[in-house]
């Protein structure tokens, strides 16, 4: 082992995420998977071949960088959207790479109307409407400049989206807020139609959208986290449970955390353990060392918080994470000696570390702690 921990992919977890998402979107939108953010941490250049062996053909990312790693991987019949950062000088690129992206500014609408005239290929681009999350997309008042523009570029831009997105659709207190979002999405897309201007796709749904608005999918979704096996939120997940009426999470988790046990030292009665004094033993102990750290995505706020599982059971991190390495009481495991395998997330035996207990614990959501792991770590398919 090279690295000090690795990853690994369930294929079957995501067929299985990915089978019932598509289910809850229903047959007529196209099914978009977003894999900004190196695949939700999970790797894009690991991630996407497994993700097009169950079917998918449409990838959405965020900025140009990702774009260029999913191009280079996926397969010539898929399809590549960009949905925020790309900087004039990538336009081009863009174009002749037949991805597509938002657009949400006169300046990049004005560049690409500019760039597209010399391109070989037409420009293909999703409007962004601000609806309600008022962060990006067109305002009411710019519509007639956006219209105007499609209009006279039609020849070298085709408008193959409308498209805006959700400001919380996985909570009840902002179910209000969506609404409004839906009914003025309706109303700026008609507005666009009765100009002649209609695109292929109109779209908002990302995964909290698919699962509490399923209606409102119309005929695009762009769905991230619940292919990756999480919930937007605990909130979306219970209800879900609930309104179904199924006793069991229909969603797996693909993605786990492994390393080795590096040393296993004993520590006599009433010694401080690790970094300072927020560690004292109780009683003669023995620990152990895991060779990761928050500087390779074990979160320091988990210091005498997180637990691990070794040989099948769950044991506590104590005194602080350091930069690579953790302690963990092993006193209680009979056995455990260096290279026994240490499970940060996923399963060992009938023992499971979730990231959601996990992430509880460290008191960031999914989305931020898939993401915070760090790219170099190895990532390996498994069943
Ligand atoms: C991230 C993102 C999504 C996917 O969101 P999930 O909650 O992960 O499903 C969809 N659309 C846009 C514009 C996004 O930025």
């Amino acid at each position: 082992m090279l690295f000090t921990s690795y990853i690994e992919l369930s294929k079957s977890a995501l067929n299985n995420n990915i089978q019932f998402m598509k289910k809850m979107a229903g047959d007529s939108p196209r099914y978009s998977m977003v894999i900004k953010a190196n695949a939700y941490g999970h790797g894009i250049e690991d991630l996407l071949p497994l993700v097009e062996s169950c079917g998918i053909d449409h990838f959405s990312v965020f900025s140009v960088e990702e774009a260029r790693r999913a191009l280079k991987v996926k397969n010539d019949y898929c399809d590549l959207m960009i949905m925020g950062f790309v900087d004039d000088d990538h336009l081009e690129w863009a174009i002749e790479n037949n991805i597509s992206f938002f657009v949400f500014t006169k300046e990049r609408l004005d560049a690409v109307c500019k760039i597209a005239k010399q391109t070989s290929l037409p420009a293909r681009i999703h409007i962004e409407l601000e609806t309600g999350m008022h962060r990006t997309g067109f305002v009411k008042d710019d519509l007639e400049y956006v219209a105007q523009k499609l209009q006279e570029n039609a020849g070298d831009i085709e408008l193959e989206g409308l498209c805006t997105h959700f400001a919380g659709a996985e909570s009840l207190s902002n179910f209000d807020r969506i609404y409004n979002q839906i009914g003025t999405f309706h109303r700026r897309c008609s507005w666009f139609h009765d100009k002649g201007l209609q695109p292929k796709y109109k779209h908002l749904s990302c995964s909290a959208g698919v699962l509490n608005f399923p209606e409102a999918s119309m005929d695009l979704v762009r769905v991230g986290i619940a292919n990756y096996g999480f919930w937007p939120n605990n909130e979306t997940k219970i209800l879900h449970i609930r309104n179904g009426q199924i006793p069991e999470d229909p969603l797996q988790q693909v993605l786990s955390w492994k390393s080795k046990v590096m040393s296993v030292n004993p520590v006599a009665e009433d010694e401080y353990v690790s970094y300072g004094t927020s560690y004292r033993t109780n009683r003669e102990s023995k620990i152990a060392t895991v060779p990761v750290g928050y500087g390779y995505g074990f979160s320091r706020n988990l210091s005498n918080m997180g637990h691990v599982l070794i040989n099948e059971k769950r044991v506590p991190v104590v005194g602080a994470v350091n930069m690579n390495m953790m302690v963990v009481d092993v006193t209680d495991l009979p056995i455990v000696k260096v290279g026994d395998e240490v499970v940060m997330i996923g399963k060992q035996g009938d023992k499971s570390i979730t990231i959601s207990s996990f992430s509880d614990m460290n008191n960031s959501m999914n989305y931020e702690l898939l993401t915070r792991l760090p790219a170099a770590i190895p990532r390996y398919e498994v069943d």
